[in-house]
């Protein structure tokens, strides 16, 4: 015999020895019949957490309120068309009694009087699927902050590439408008100035704030940077992102930021373009609303000017 085959316990080993190995396990081990369900067999690791077996199935010992077998109970995966054993099924399953994760891995054997049994082994998993947990809302949050302005909580420049190519793509099919109105902050380094930083980043949480108030959960509020910032509008042509555009700079206008006792007046800058059936691309627009902007800025600030797309080659 293969030195490999050979087996670990020498021909006459106790059964007590083969106990010994199975009650020091740190895994559940047991056997129930698969027709009866009642139980054949249950390690330590099983006694300790479940009780003995005391004439019991495997529903009434290893989960609680059960008035039968279990309805996730999967005996029937564990046998072939023919009724002979199939292979190992590895699940994982929360407890009833104990509210633990277990890794479950099933299989039917033959029991030595030749009935087809279960053989379950299953190990803890609950400080894994913990872990598993905490990165995945870790993982959420860097997603969510990749994506995401720290001071506003707007969409960055990232995300309004990620999203405004997906929402000019569809524009391009379903052969809808798209808008995108651009703006900036009128004289803002004076806030700073006159204020202090921290009173400049209230005024721009407060823009924001206005952005997403005045326009629809459909549209993108972006800050590209600074104290720029860019609403892209999926739907709106041009006359309805100009109509926009002036009640955002009028609400903006009309705000005032409450800081350390002042209240702060801002007015911002405004550029608006729109692409019929989204033709243009991304780069395009903004490029466009900042020829807008800067005309507006020139032109006394506090205004909405309009910058038509000539002719955009469509790009693919
Ligand atoms: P204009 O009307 O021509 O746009 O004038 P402006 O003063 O707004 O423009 P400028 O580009 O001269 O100044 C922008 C200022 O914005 C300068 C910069 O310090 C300030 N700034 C940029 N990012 C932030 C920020 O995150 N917080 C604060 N408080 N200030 C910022
Ligand atoms: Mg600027
Ligand atoms: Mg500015």
């Amino acid at each position: 015999m293969d030195e490999t085959n050979q087996p670990l316990l020498q021909t006459g080993a106790s059964q007590a020895a083969l106990e010994t190995v199975l009650d020091s396990l740190d895994a559940l081990v047991y056997v129930a019949d698969m027709q009866t369900h009642e139980l054949l067999f249950l390690n330590a690791y099983g006694r300790a957490r479940w009780g003995q077996v005391n004439n019991r199935t495997c529903w009434e010992t290893l989960q609680q309120g059960q008035d039968g077998p279990c309805s996730f109970c999967n005996n029937h995966q564990l046998i072939d068309d023919q009724g002979q054993p199939a292979a190992v099924q590895v699940w994982e399953f929360r407890n009833t009694h104990n509210q633990r994760w277990y890794q479950c891995r099933d299989q039917a054997i033959r029991w030595p009087d030749g009935r087809l049994v279960r053989l379950e082994i299953a190990t803890d998993i609950s400080d894994i699927k913990r872990l598993q947990a905490q990165l995945r809302s870790a993982q959420h949050r860097a997603e969510q902050l990749a994506h995401e302005d720290a001071l506003t909580g707007l969409a960055n420049r990232r995300a309004l590439f990620a999203l405004g190519q997906s929402a000019i793509e569809q524009a391009r099919r379903l052969g809808h408008p798209i808008a995108l109105i651009g703006l900036d902050a009128d004289h803002f380094k004076r806030v700073n100035d006159q204020h202090g930083h921290a009173a400049g980043d209230a005024v721009l949480k407060a823009l924001a704030a206005t952005l997403r108030s005045v326009t629809r959960a459909s549209d993108v509020c972006a800050r590209l940077g600074g104290e720029e910032f860019t609403v892209l509008s999926p739907g709106t042509d041009l006359a309805g992102a100009t109509e926009l555009a002036e009640r955002l700079r009028q609400a903006i206008a009309d705000l005032r930021v409450e800081y350390q006792g002042e209240q702060l007046l801002i007015t911002c800058s405004f550029g608006v373009t729109a692409s019929e059936q989204g033709a243009a691309s991304l780069e395009q627009l903004l490029n466009i609303a900042d020829i807008a902007t800067y005309r507006a800025k020139h032109l006394g600030r506090n205004r909405v000017e309009v910058e038509h797309i000539i002719a955009v080659k469509q790009t693919e």
